[in-house]
């Protein structure tokens, strides 16, 4: 019996003229995500792509594959039939059994997008209704809450029988927004951080800045590997590793350390403006959420807001930490989050940070001394690197 996937769109089908633009990101997606799974044949009609394999293909890999793409509302698993209900009818038990033996209802919906087809969706619902029931004298019609929907969609190549649906990860497809600069800490917040900003479409390239030998290899090692856990979402993520041991020990030398944190971050923040600029970047995107730390009041985030030359996305600003943990554990990055490797904020974090810092006052301490050379040096000697979607995780022992 052939089986094929049916992806349904999710906010894609409300674009208007441009729906094409975000269907053909949508597909290339698809497609260099599958790629290695095997060869796919690809069909695009009414709001669907059919992906067809080509060879013999665990369909159900492809399903799991296709959970983590935004830009997907639905995935439909399905056996096609040629467009004659009685093949329908004769195929059915055997596609359907594996599910269906193990449940206690179902009802039937049918759609019928060829109007050729002789019988109208009511007659399909009825009959297959009828079909169904026969062949699994156990289950029980329950049209308001059945435990599996079997759905018979009669399109223009053929009748497509399906009782596994799964909702896809919505969203917009990645690459579909343009491009952004997420500055990813090991915390939990900022892979989650960049998890929501990648399902409104933007391509999200990371940004890590490391203190040798006061934060370890391990400690980058670990924001490698969150960096790798994103790519599931995110696809090929371009890691560029900041060298700031530097810049920190200049910010402890000469300046107040109650302004610490909040100086740091306004340094971070203009080595990210510059790889903006030179990389195409339009927007910048951090894990800060108000409140949750002293860096993160309304007056420290205007500071550091002020050093920024490109829109700052803060998507978890509003979100509580058990609400950002609970994404970070369903997407698969909390358990790397928690690692316990110190991050180069925790090093030299003042006892007394101010909370509500003046932003004179900020200016006037950045001015005791000059940063910009060593800014411009940061920048010359990050390190890039490019994790590519699919490939084995580096696993810390
Ligand atoms: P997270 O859980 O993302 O680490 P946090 O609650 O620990 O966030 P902070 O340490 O105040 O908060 O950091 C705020 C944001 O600054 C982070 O979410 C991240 O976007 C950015 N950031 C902090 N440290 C680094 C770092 N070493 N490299 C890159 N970005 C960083
Ligand atoms: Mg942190």
């Amino acid at each position: 019996m052939k089986e094929i996937v049916m992806v349904k769109y999710g906010e894609i089908a409300l674009k208007g003229d441009n729906r094409n633009v975000f269907e053909n990101m949508l597909q290339k997606n698809i497609k260099n995500r599958l790629k290695k799974l095997g060869r796919f044949d690809y069909y695009r009609k009414q709001s669907t792509i059919y992906i067809t394999p080509l060879e013999d293909i665990d369909i159900g890999l492809v399903v799991k594959k296709l959970g983590y793409i935004f830009g997907i509302g639905a995935i439909q698993r399905c056996a096609v039939f040629p467009k004659d209900f009685s093949a329908v009818a004769a195929g059915a038990k055997e596609y359907l059994f594996d599910t269906l033996d193990r449940v206690g209802s179902f009802k039937v919906e049918a759609k019928r997008a060829d109007k050729s087809f002789p019988l109208t969706s009511p007659q399909i619902q009825q009959q297959l209704g009828d079909v169904v029931s026969e062949a699994f004298s156990h289950l029980k019609v329950d049209v308001h809450n059945p435990d599996v929907t079997v759905r018979l969609e009669i399109r223009d190549n053929g009748a497509y029988l399906s009782a596994e649906r799964l909702t896809g990860a919505g969203g917009m497809p990645v690459g579909s927004s343009g491009k952004a600069l997420l500055m990813l800490s090991g915390g939990i917040d900022s892979p989650v951080a960049g998890y929501m900003m990648a399902k409104r479409g933007l391509v999200v390239d990371c940004i890590h800045y490391v203190s040798p030998p006061y934060t370890s290899e391990r400690a980058r090692i670990k924001v490698e590997k969150l960096c790798e856990e994103l790519t599931n979402y995110c696809g090929d993520i371009i890691f560029y590793c900041v060298p700031f041991t530097e810049i920190q020990e200049k910010l402890r030398d000469n300046c107040p350390e109650e302004y610490f944190t909040v100086l740091m971050r306004r340094l971070m923040v203009k080595i990210a403006n510059k790889i903006c600029e030179r990389d195409g970047y339009g927007a910048i995107i951090t894990g800060e959420s108000v409140a949750q730390v002293a860096s993160q009041t309304l007056s420290a985030l205007y500071c550091t807001n002020a050093a920024a030359e490109y829109p700052v996305f803060r998507p978890v600003i509003g979100m509580d930490k058990i609400e950002i943990t609970e994404i970070s554990r369903k997407i698969g990055t909390y358990e790397t989050s928690i690692m316990p490797y110190e991050d180069c904020c925790t090093v030299f974090s003042p006892k007394h940070p101010r909370t509500k810092p003046r932003y004179e006052d900020i200016l006037t301490a950045e001015q005791s001394f000059d940063f910009s050379a060593l800014v411009e040096d940061a920048v010359e000697k990050t390190e890039v690197k490019r994790f590519r979607y699919g490939e084995e995780t580096v696993l810390l022992d």
